[in-house]
């Protein structure tokens, strides 16, 4: 079952929780406890990617049939991804990257947004409700487009997504304001991502607004991170990394490795410390930050302080200043103290910080947080370039960038996966900047034609040519508007 973390809402089923979101009480939903898997590496390594899905999350979603949970796998996981390992290891000089960019979308938002909207019919089907779904969702640049794509069509169900005015790339931009689908809605916000969260969290809870959309047969969903629907599919990468290692003769029987992970709103690193209770062999968890390095304050004080300026930098999909998904990770910490959390979110919620116990700090230790300047991103960016021609994305560079500061503070030498959480050719700006200040003078298109003239990973199709794709949605709107927008949008 799934209670909320600050207790005060009804234990649920797994369905019910994937079909709700976010708990009642404004927590977020976690299992009763973390399901551990019977690790003989030897037996998983003869698993492929849909297999392993089905071992990880059969774990977690327990009233879904094997039948039901196989059907959504068997349509997430299919020849939308122009890989048929789903998620490659690709090993550049002694570090391994993750490359969990190769959906639709171009970034890692697919692996676990090609299988919700899957996991949300069935859960329907299964609550019975006679009602369509609404989904909500803030984007800090990738979430937006694969929740599109995603739920594309999808019957019964409507999508709004909510984007920072100022802050998205161009690539990200367009690719969610081109976006056709029926049942799809694309809304600027003037704001940040952090505004556009609080504000869809609002509504969520609004008991108003529950109202409204029930007198119009509809029932609200989240495809953020907060969803038990996003988050869990995101355990399936971390052991099938782990496995590919194995199985290249990379790492011997139960050797421990390192995960960095690019982080935001926490849910991808939640993500790796669920597979790692779940009896994964990682070791320790780098928590990698930009410029926006609420986390790394975090980890190494364990005060949580939102009151500080938000700068919006070159690896926007991490300019997030309230993590969400630490409330979970705060949850397990504490002994899952329900109390302990309520009162730490009122305290987040009134003054805008808070402090972790010293025995909540202990719980932390396999963590390191760490965050790379602007600079220091470009600057590695350059590096892999010229050293090895290779491209990473700006969220990759920052991983990888306090993946080196780690190895210098630290001297540990355990063998160290970097998730790779999206495409280069989404950053073409930032990124060939980077490379080399000739083609300061180039707009974004002409940078993505000279990408490809430097790489041997070609023009993804999905985004060949966006730049003559007609703009569908031009609709900006003010943070306390977001409800209006709902009902309008349901008219
Ligand atoms: C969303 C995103 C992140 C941050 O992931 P979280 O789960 O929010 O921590 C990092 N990199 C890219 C490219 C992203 O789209």
């Amino acid at each position: 079952m799934y209670k909320s973390t600050r207790g005060s809402a009804e234990a649920v089923t797994a369905s019910k929780a994937i079909l709700k979101g976010i708990a009642e009480d404004g927590g977020l939903y976690v299992p009763d406890y973390i399901p551990t898997i019977d690790f003989n590496i030897d037996e998983l390594a003869k698993l492929d990617y849909k297999s392993l899905a089905y071992l990880v999350m059969s774990k977690f979603f327990t009233d879904f049939t094997e039948d039901e949970l196989k059907a959504c796998i068997d349509k997430a996981y299919d020849s939308k991804f122009i890989t048929e390992e789903i998620t490659p290891v690709e090993k550049i000089g002694d570090t391994y990257f993750l490359e969990l960019y190769y959906g639709p979308t171009l970034a890692f938002k697919d692996v676990a947004l090609s299988i919700l909207p899957h996991l949300l019919k069935t859960s329907v089907k299964k609550q019975g409700i006679d009602k369509n779904i609404l989904i909500l969702t803030a984007t800090s640049g990738d979430t937006g487009k694969a929740a599109l794509e995603g739920f594309n069509n999808v019957y019964g169900t409507k999508i709004i997504v909510f984007y920072p005015v100022e802050g998205v790339s161009i690539v990200q931009k367009l690719q969610m304001v081109t976006h056709n689908g029926d049942n799809t809605h694309v809304v600027a916000i003037k704001g940040n991502f952090d505004d556009a969260q609080t504000a869809v969290k609002n509504v969520f809870t609004d008991d108003s607004m529950q109202k409204s959309l029930d007198e119009k047969d509809y029932v609200f969903s989240s495809a953020n991170s907060i969803n038990i629907g996003r988050l869990i599919p995101q355990v399936v990468y971390y052991f099938y990394s782990y496995i590919s290692l194995y199985k290249k003769g990379d790492i011997s029987k139960d050797e421990k490795i390192n995960v960095v992970v690019p982080t935001g709103n926490f849910g991808n690193i939640l993500a790796g410390y669920l597979a790692k209770n779940m009896g994964l062999p990682i070791d320790k968890l780098i928590c990698a930050s930009n410029e926006n390095k609420v986390l790394y304050d975090f980890i190494t004080t364990g005060t949580y302080d939102k009151n500080r300026d938000f700068f919006v930098t070159n690896s926007p999909s991490m300019d997030i200043i309230v993590s969400s998904n630490l409330e979970r990770l705060l949850y397990f910490v504490s002994g899952k103290d329900s109390a302990k959390i309520s009162e730490l979110m009122k305290a987040l919620k009134t003054n805008g910080k808070y402090e972790i116990t010293e025995d909540m700090k202990k719980q932390l230790c396999d963590f390191y947080g760490g965050y790379a300047s602007e600079k220091e991103t470009t600057d590695e960016i350059k590096a892999l370039y010229d050293n090895y021609k290779e491209i990473i994305d700006t969220h990759t560079a920052v991983a990888s960038s306090v993946y080196n500061k780690y190895k210098a503070e630290t001297k540990d030498s355990t063998k160290t996966i970097v998730l790779s959480t999206a495409s280069p050719y989404k950053f073409p700006k930032a990124v060939m900047n980077a490379i080399d200040e000739k083609y300061s003078s180039l707009d974004e298109f002409e940078l993505i034609k000279e990408m490809d003239k430097l790489s041997d990973y070609k023009i993804p199709a999905s985004i060949n040519g966006i730049e003559h794709k007609e703009v569908v949605h031009t609709k900006v709107c003010e943070k306390a508007e977001i409800s209006q927008v709902v009902l309008d949008y349901l008219k």
